[in-house]
């Protein structure tokens, strides 16, 4: 879907393919280090508690742009603090979702819950935002990076991503080109993450309080989950993790004397929502009842409510029209660098500019996305299936939506090995989505900690529309930095 026969390959980092008999030992190799150094998920088809399958993985590392990978790296900091203004900004996150509020049900929900808090007034001023901005090259603009969302609310595979750099290493090393290593840089996603949840913790300042994970009912990124909740009990031994589903919130929690969260007796200092993020965890009333006791608590929430909402795509749409960056960010050059990576994001507002937009997209429904505002992979709509998915909703149901320019990013070629699937693996087309992380914590008159924390990097195959991990058509995978002017490496397939 995002590349024809004319889209651009970036030159691999080792010449493909590999003679068979090295592919098969050094496959087998890389799979068992996956299950050994936990990059691995639950199986879906056949789920136990008892057993892990490795992630799907891309054999070695797919190349990235070096220029474009430094600049997100250098743009998190800025993003990481218009997110956090964009959070704390009442009137515009109130006049954005305005319209997509009467009919998603789901947005609705949320921002009930933040007109509540506003009218009791925070129990928290501080809020913990653990945020990863996502992007793709894109080949017409020379591959410089497009922003293809931003997550406010369980940006994930920061445990798993930082595995697989050494991981990937490891094959680059074992095929021969330790000399390489160097242009895969380290990534510190799990240690950035898990100390700025401790930072967190520091600030509500009770040595006996616990960090609260909100999980799924069944978990299949566990791994994921476990990184985060090792790391802090290694590196912080007085810090204990709880993990409770919201079900188990609305039947456990309580407010203290001072709105404090008690599960129990025990007090929560920090609450990270790893779901919480899609209509079907909330099962009914009880949950929706968990996340506002949550809410109204002094409990430091990742995300708070207002950060939740400032992430929904929606907000990023708004947040791409001209001049409204002016209102978060000061600095010119920031205002310019961060206006570049954005591509065109249109509103479906019933109202002459949402009309506009209807209107190109049926026109040209080729050059778009549609998408709603959820998050988790499979809801938006590509290309030719715009129009009839517009034609079927009325003006105002289309206000849920928003409209985007579909991001064309390079391919590169490699082996994409998944549990069950072919050996030896075969070479296959791939696009990739880099994914930044970053951590914000500050109440609405100061920023205290501002910092990028890492990366992953997820490909999927080229003709997929996404490349859900778990979904079965997308792996983890880990940067390969290129120069443009670099010629040691031209080795094509
Ligand atoms: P979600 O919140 O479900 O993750 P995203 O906006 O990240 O929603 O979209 C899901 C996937 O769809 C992305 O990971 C990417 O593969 C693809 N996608 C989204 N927007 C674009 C775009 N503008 N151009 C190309 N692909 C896109
Ligand atoms: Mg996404």
């Amino acid at each position: 879907m995002s590349s024809d026969a004319t889209t651009p390959v970036l030159r691999n980092c080792i010449r493909l393919p590999l003679p068979e008999d090295e592919l098969l030992e050094v496959t087998a190799k890389a799979k068992d280090y996956a299950i050994m150094h936990g990059a691995a998920m639950r199986s879906k088809t056949a789920f136990s508690q008892d057993s892990l399958n490795f992630a799907p993985f891309v054999l070695v590392p797919s190349s990235f742009p070096r220029k474009e990978f430094e600049k997100a790296v250098a743009l998190q900091p800025i993003i990481n603090r218009l997110m956090h203004n964009v959070a704390h900004d009442e009137e515009f996150i109130t006049t954005t979702l305005a319209e997509t509020i009467k009919v998603d049900e789901f947005t609705a929900n949320l921002f009930n819950i933040y007109r509540k808090v506003l009218a009791h007034g925070f129990t928290q001023a501080y809020s913990i935002g653990l945020l990863r901005s996502d992007y793709m090259a894109h080949v017409s603009e020379g591959c410089a990076i497009k922003q293809v969302e931003i997550n406010t609310v369980a940006s994930s595979f920061a445990g798993i991503a930082t595995q697989l750099v050494p991981q990937q290493k490891f094959v680059l090393s074992e095929l021969g080109h330790a000399d390489k290593l160097h242009n895969m840089p380290n990534n510190n996603a799990l240690a950035g993450l898990c100390d700025g949840m401790v930072k967190a913790w520091d600030i509500y300042a009770k040595p006996k309080a616990v960090i609260l994970f909100i999980i799924e009912d069944v978990s299949y990124n566990i791994c994921d989950q476990r990184f985060h909740e090792f790391y802090i009990r290694e590196t912080y031994p007085h810090i204990k993790v709880l993990r409770r589903t919201l079900t188990e919130v609305h039947r456990e929690g309580k407010l203290g004397q001072a709105k404090e969260l008690l599960l129990g007796s025990q007090e929560v200092a920090v609450i990270y929502f790893r779901a919480g993020y899609e209509p079907g965890h909330y099962h009914s009333q009880s949950e929706w009842d968990a996340r506002y006791l949550m809410e109204t608590s002094l409990a430091i929430k990742c995300p708070s409510i207002h950060y939740h909402l400032a992430g929904t795509k929606k907000v990023q749409q708004a947040l791409a029209q001209p001049a409204v960056l002016e209102r978060f960010i000061n600095d010119p050059e920031e205002i310019k660098a961060v206006g570049k990576i954005f591509t065109g994001l249109y509103s479906l507002d019933d109202n002459e500019a949402g009309n506009a937009t209807y209107e190109m997209a049926l026109r040209t429904p080729e050059r778009f996305v549609l998408k709603p505002q959820r998050e988790g992979g499979g809801n938006n709509v590509y290309g030719v299936d715009i129009p009839d998915a517009l034609k079927r909703m009325s003006r105002v149901e289309r206000s849920a939506w928003i409209l985007m320019d579909l991001i064309h990013p390079p391919l590169t070629k490699g082996y994409m090995v998944r549990p069950g699937g072919d050996m030896p693996p075969q070479i296959v087309d791939m696009v990739s989505e880099l994914g930044i992380f970053g951590v914000v914590i500050g109440d609405a008159e100061h920023i205290v900690h501002n910092y990028q924390a890492g990366h992953m990097l997820r490909t999927k195959l080229s003709t997929a529309n996404e490349g859900g991990v778990a979904a079965g058509l997308g792996a983890l995978d880990s940067p390969y930095l290129i120069d443009s002017d670099d010629d040691e490496d031209l080795d094509q397939i």
